[in-house]
C-alpha cells in the first residue's frame, strides 16, 4: 500500500529505510577524491535535505557547497569551493530518497492490475514519477504534478521527459487515463516545450477507441510541437486473459471518468486486443503520417511498436525508418535493431568459427518465427548448432507473447523437454536490472539450477557468439 513520504508528503511506495545511502563511488571521481564511501548517507547539501539523486546533482554543482554525510552514526561536513562541473560519481542505492511516486489514475488497460500475485514486488508499484521519467525513461502521465513539481522541472531543466499521451482529445484522454485531471495534456506538453524540455510521447492504442480518426487527431495535434517533441510511438494495448477479470475495479473507476464523455463516445471505450486486420489498418494509417512527417520534419517521427508488424506477419520497417531508434528501450524497433546487428555480425564472422557449439535460444511466441530464421542464418555462417524454442507464457496467459514478460516457471516448463545441455540464451529484457529476477520473482541462478544449464541474458547474436567463443570446449591433444 502506498504511504505518505515524510520528505515530500506525496503518496509513495518502496520508500527506502535508509534514504540517501551511497551504493557505489566511481573510481577517479570527485566523491572518491573527497573520501566519500559506499554505505555513507548523504543527509543534505547547503543545509537543504534532499529528496532524490537529481536534487543532489543540482545542488552539488554550486560554487560553494556544504555537504553533510552520516558515516556509521558520525556526522561529517564537507565545505567545498567548486568550479561547477565536477564529476561526483555517486550512485545511490535508491535514486528517490522519498520512495517512488504512485499514480493517481485508473487507466482501463492498466497492466499492473492484470498481473497475478507472487511477482517482483516492484512490478506492483503503480508508479507515475517524473524523476524516473528523466532517469530511466519511464512514461508518466503528468496528472500528479503539483505546481511545485512543475517549477522544479522547469528550474532544474529536467529533460527529456517521456509522456503517456494516449489521445489529445481531452475527453477521451480523461477516460483513457481514468483521471479528470488528464484533459489538459496539450497545455502540459506546451508547458514543457516553453520551458525548453525535450520530450517523447507514447500512445497506447486500443482498437476502435484511439486509433482511426482519434489517432489522426492526436498526430495532427502533436505535430504542432516543434523540435522539443523528439518522437511519438504507438503501441498496442496489452491485455492478458485474466487481466480483463482482475481489472474490474479499475474499469469501474475508469467508467466514472468516462461519464464526462458524450454518450456516443462512451459506448466506444471498450478495451480489447488487436485483431491482425485491425493492426494492419493501423500500419497503413501510420504510413500516411510517416510520409508526411518525413517531408515536414525530415524524420518519420511516429513509430509503431514491433507487435503491430509481428502480429500481422508484415516485415518490420528498415533501420532508416526509425531515425536513430529513439524509443528502442521500450521495444520500438527492437526487432529491426536485432536483425541489423545480426547482419553486421554475419558479415564479419569467420565461417565455421563456432563449429559444433550447441545451445538454445528461448524467446516469446510472437518473435519466434523471426528468431528461428535469425538463428538458422547464424548457424549456417558460424557452424553453431543453436536451436530456437518458443516459450509460451503460462504465467500471464498465452496472449502475453513477448519475450520480456516470461517468468522463470515458463522457462523451466518450456525447456523441460529440450534434449540440449548447452547454454540457454534469453532476452536481457526478461531480467530486472535492479533485482536480477524474472517476472515471477525467481532469480536467474535458481532457474538455471532447476534446468541444470547456464542461462545467459543477451540482446544481440554478437553477445551470443561472444559467450560461445569464450566457453568453447578445450581441445585435448593426444600424444
Ligand atoms: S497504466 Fe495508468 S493506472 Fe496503471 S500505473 Fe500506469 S498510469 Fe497508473
Amino acid at each position: 500500500m502506498p504511504v505518505v513520504s515524510p520528505l515530500s508528503h506525496r503518496r509513495v511506495e518502496l520508500a527506502p529505510t535508509s534514504p540517501g545511502t551511497v551504493q557505489a563511488v566511481s573510481p577517479g571521481s570527485f566523491a572518491m577524491e573527497l573520501g566519500i564511501e559506499q554505505g555513507d548517507r548523504i543527509l543534505g547539501v547547503n543545509g537543504n535535505p534532499l529528496i532524490d539523486a537529481l536534487e543532489f546533482q543540482y545542488h552539488a554543482q554550486s560554487e560553494r557547497v556544504s555537504i553533510d554525510v552520516d558515516r556509521s552514526g558520525s556526522i561529517l561536513r564537507y565545505e567545498l569551493e567548486l568550479e561547477g562541473d565536477e564529476f561526483w560519481g555517486i550512485t545511490f542505492t535508491d535514486p528517490t530518497f522519498d520512495g517512488v511516486r504512485v499514480c493517481e489514475n485508473a487507466c482501463p488497460f492498466c497492466f499492473i492490475k492484470q498481473i497475478p500475485k507472487g511477482m517482483r514486488r516492484s512490478l506492483y508499484v503503480m508508479d507515475d514519477d517524473f524523476r524516473y521519467s528523466m532517469l530511466y525513461g519511464s512514461f508518466v502521465t503528468l496528472t500528479n504534478l503539483s505546481e511545485e513539481d512543475w517549477r522544479r522541472i522547469e528550474d532544474q531543466h529536467m529533460s527529456p521527459m517521456h509522456v503517456s499521451v494516449h489521445a489529445t482529445n481531452p475527453d477521451l484522454r480523461v477516460a483513457l487515463v481514468g483521471n479528470p485531471k488528464a484533459g489538459g495534456i496539450m497545455d502540459d506538453l506546451r508547458r514543457l516545450e516553453v520551458a525548453g524540455i525535450d520530450f517523447h510521447a507514447q500512445l497506447v492504442l486500443i482498437p476502435g477507441v484511439n486509433d482511426g480518426p482519434e489517432l489522426d487527431r492526436s498526430l495532427a495535434d502533436l505535430s504542432s510541437f516543434g523540435s522539443r517533441l523528439l518522437s511519438v510511438a504507438g503501441v498496442p494495448v496489452g491485455l492478458s486473459k485474466h487481466g480483463q477479470e482482475r481489472q474490474s475495479k479499475q474499469m469501474r473507476l475508469s467508467r466514472t471518468c468516462m461519464r464526462v464523455l458524450p454518450d456516443a463516445q462512451r459506448e466506444r471505450v471498450h478495451v480489447r486486443r488487436y485483431e491482425p486486420e485491425e493492426a494492419r489498418a493501423v500500419i497503413r494509417q501510420s504510413e500516411g503520417w510517416q510520409a508526411r512527417f518525413l517531408q515536414e520534419r525530415g524524420d518519420t517521427f511516429f513509430h509503431l511498436g514491433d507487435e503491430f508488424y509481428l502480429m500481422t506477419g508484415e516485415e518490420v520497417p528498415p533501420t532508416a525508418h526509425y531515425g536513430g531508434f529513439p524509443q528502442v528501450e521500450d521495444g520500438i524497433g527492437i526487432t529491426r535493431f536485432f536483425l541489423e546487428e545480426l547482419e553486421r555480425y554475419l558479415h564479419r564472422a569467420r565461417p565455421g568459427i563456432l563449429q559444433g557449439q550447441a545451445g538454445t535460444v528461448a524467446c516469446g511466441t510472437l518473435i519466434a518465427p523471426t528468431m528461428t530464421s535469425a538463428v538458422a542464418a547464424f548457424n549456417q555462417r558460424t557452424g553453431a548448432i543453436l536451436k530456437t524454442i518458443a516459450v509460451e507464457n503460462r504465467y500471464l496467459g498465452p496472449e502475453i507473447n513477448v519475450s520480456g514478460l516470461l517468468g522463470g516457471s515458463d522457462l523451466t516448463t518450456g525447456l523441460e523437454d529440450d534434449p540440449q545441455t548447452g547454454p540457454v540464451f534469453i532476452s536481457r529484457t526478461t531480467i530486472s536490472d535492479r533485482t536480477g529476477t524474472l517476472l515471477d520473482d525467481q532469480h536467474l541462478d535458481d532457474v538455471a539450477r532447476q534446468l541444470g544449464r547456464p542461462i545467459i541474458p543477451a540482446n544481440t547474436m554478437s553477445e551470443v557468439a561472444d559467450y560461445l567463443r569464450r566457453h568453447r570446449p578445450a581441445i585435448r591433444r593426444v600424444a
